[in-house]
């Protein structure tokens, strides 16, 4: 079975500034449209700006999300992190956890778990994202990578069911090139194959991520069991983010 419900988040990395939360205008008023009353939009700015954008999105039913948080929900000295419980407070409904931008810093499963099992104790809903690097799909590793960071970054947490997972192949990631159709499919099944015999989860919400582009969307919808897309450089800009979501469900 499908889900009936496409979430298209976007994720803003290291970008924008004090205007920005204006580019959410013709968001807002887009996302008023009954015809795309199934796309579940979330927006994750930069720390900076995601006070603004909760303040934004009060009234409409655009989420906010952090793209990372320290693992310790209790406050400390730990200078430069904010954790799950302050994004929390400030009212964001989601948090991105294990993006390979950061996997590249060092964080490792074992962290990560720290992270999820935080976010989850203060009632965040968690955007996990897993995928291989190049090296590894070229050594044919691509599913073992899978089932590691699934199994480790979910050690001991028994019910899974506000975490949406982001199946982002690194090597796809802002290079403009997005897998094999087939291969893609393939991976996203044995996602969602792995959570159901691990996790006992029926109807896993799984993502994909990876130059998500106006111009690649009517290839990737093609895939059914794809639940929506986790959009970098194209969710800059509002109207290619549009026309992304208005593609998926033309
Ligand atoms: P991209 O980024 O769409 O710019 O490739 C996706 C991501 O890193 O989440």
């Amino acid at each position: 079975m499908t889900n009936k419900y496409k979430y298209f988040i976007a994720n803003w990395k290291m970008f924008g500034g004090v205007k920005s939360v204006n580019l959410l205008n013709k968001v807002i008023k887009f996302s008023k449209l009954r015809k795309f009353k199934y796309a579940r939009i979330i927006y994750c700015p930069p720390y900076t700006l995601l006070h603004d954008f909760v303040l934004k999105t009060k009234k409409n039913t655009i989420n906010i999300g952090a793209q990372n948080c320290h693992h310790s929900e209790i406050d400390g000295p730990f200078t430069g992190f904010i954790n799950s419980k302050m994004i929390k407070k400030i009212g964001c409904k989601y948090v991105i956890i294990g993006h390979s931008e950061n996997r590249l810093t060092g964080e490792n499963d074992v962290l990560l778990n720290r992270k999820i099992k935080s976010s989850l104790r203060n009632k965040l809903k968690i955007i996990f994202c897993i995928g291989e690097t190049y090296n590894q799909k070229k050594n044919n590793m691509t599913k073992k990578i899978l089932r590691k960071q699934i199994l480790h970054g979910l050690k001991n947490i028994k019910n899974i069911n506000n975490i949406l997972f982001a199946y982002e192949p690194v090597w796809s990631i802002g290079s403009g090139i997005i897998p094999k159709l087939k291969d893609l499919k393939n991976n996203i099944i044995y996602i969602k194959g792995l959570l159901k015999k691990n996790f006992k989860l029926k109807n896993s919400q799984v993502l994909y991520g990876g130059s998500v582009s106006p111009n690649n969307i009517k290839e990737l919808k093609k895939i059914n069991e794809i639940d929506g897309f986790l959009v970098g450089g194209a969710s800059q800009n509002p109207n290619k983010f549009i026309d992304i979501i208005k593609k998926t469900f033309n």
